[in-house]
């Protein structure tokens, strides 16, 4: 019988779930329970090609995953059967000490509630999930994937903030990260992909998904992360700013009479794509574009700029650049804005090949021309995958 783990992904008002066979990265089911706390949640459960979609209210976490349990057992696959060995759960902070998994315990429990001010929207939901699924799941082991990990020991020339040094200190003002399990398994994933060690590569990440980051990582190891303390800071995303002067802050707060709470929503909800465009979907910014629409054209310009810039930064801070890897929604499927983030950049050796970067990939590509200096890659994120791998990883 194979093994199995069962990845839980809880967020303010879902959870997302995958039962994958760690080993070959093969998942057997997934689903997920959205819209909890409202009149009416959704539930969508596949196994086997079977879609199952259910509206029903869910109350809580607890009430949404008891519900995934019930599905599992009245559609399959029967977890016992299934081989289950672990639940790995996403935990988006995980602060400066936690630099891989962790076995799910009292201890793990508490560091998790102790950072919740640094990630005030992720990490209570997290926690309720894993609350929840131990209690549901007691016989198997629980472990947590911190989405800052791979980011935990970045160099402090990059992780630091130019801050007052005992206000950095008392308050952990530094810059985190996220999105590093993605970056981590997109990372190893290229080298395989170009044939070479990991060791020797110096590697630009873009993830460009609703959130958006880029990280530098020489030789596997992260060196630098567009995001900060929190996912705000860095590319110009589906609601978010991405990188702003925080003296905007100030402005909007003496001369607009702005509260720091409208502030904190306008920068992350009402902004970004959704800010300049009134779309955060990059595929109704290019349909807008298509028909005309000024705004439209300006935020495809402003985020592929902000891209190009990044790249550029990262080249200079690994001393060069040997493979570039998109990856999450837009990374993937959009030829567009690969091409526009890359324009002009051939004096770096990037020679996207056009026909190469036509269309949606579904699998690890080449988009780079045979003769580009640095190789060019779509690879497609699998990040409950890689949570899977280091959940097993662990026991
Ligand atoms: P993610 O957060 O990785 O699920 O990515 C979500 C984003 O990917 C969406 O907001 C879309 O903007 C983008 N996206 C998904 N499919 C496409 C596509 N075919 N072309 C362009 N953008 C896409």
């Amino acid at each position: 019988m194979s093994t199995t783990v069962l990845v839980i992904n809880s967020g303010s008002s879902s959870i997302k779930y995958q039962l994958i066979e760690p080993e070959e990265g093969v998942v057997v089911a997934s689903g997920l329970v959205e819209r909890i706390g409202e009149a009416a949640g959704l539930l969508r459960h596949t196994f086997e090609g079977v879609d199952t979609r259910l509206t029903e209210p869910v109350a809580d976490h607890g009430a949404g995953l008891r519900r995934v349990l019930e599905l599992f057992a009245e559609v399959g696959p029967d977890l016992g059967a299934a081989g289950i060995v672990a639940v790995g759960h996403r935990v988006v902070q995980g602060g400066a000490r936690y630099s891989g998994p962790a076995l799910v315990d009292e201890k793990v429990l508490a560091d998790i509630e102790e950072l919740i001010p640094l990630a005030p929207l992720h990490n209570p939901p997290n926690l309720r999930g894993i609350q929840v699924a131990r209690e549901l799941l007691p016989d198997v082991p629980h472990v947590a994937v911190f989405d800052t990990a791979f980011f935990s020991d970045l160099p402090d020339a990059a992780a630091t903030y130019a801050l007052d040094r005992e206000v950095a200190k008392r308050y952990r003002v530094r810059r985190y990260g996220a999105h590093g399990t993605s970056h981590q398994y997109v990372s190893r994933t290229a080298a395989t992909v170009v044939g070479r060690p990991l060791e020797e590569l110096r590697q630009v990440v873009l993830h460009l998904g609703n959130g958006a980051s880029a990280s530098a990582v020489v030789g596997g190891r992260a060196v630098d992360t567009s995001m900060g303390m929190t996912p705000l800071e860095g590319l110009v995303m589906g609601t978010r700013t991405g990188d702003i002067d925080p003296a905007v802050i100030f402005h909007l707060s003496r001369n607009a009479g702005f509260t720091i709470d409208e502030i904190d929503d306008l920068f992350n909800r009402r902004s970004g794509l959704k800010g300049l465009s009134g779309q955060n979907d990059m595929r109704e910014v290019h349909a807008l574009v298509a028909d005309g629409d000024a705004g439209a054209r300006l935020a495809l310009d402003v985020y592929a700029h902000r891209l190009r810039k990044y790249v550029g930064a990262y080249a200079a801070v690994m001393g060069g650049l040997d493979v570039l890897s998109f990856t999450a929604g837009i990374g993937e499927n959009d030829d567009i804005v690969r091409a526009e983030a890359l324009r002009g950049l051939e004096f770096l050796g990037i020679e996207l090949d056009a026909a190469r970067n036509t269309g949606r990939l579904s699998e690890p590509k080449v988009v780079s021309t045979d003769g580009s200096r640095v190789t060019v890659l779509v690879v497609p994120t699998k990040e409950e995958q890689e949570i899977a791998r280091q959940t097993v990883s662990l026991l």
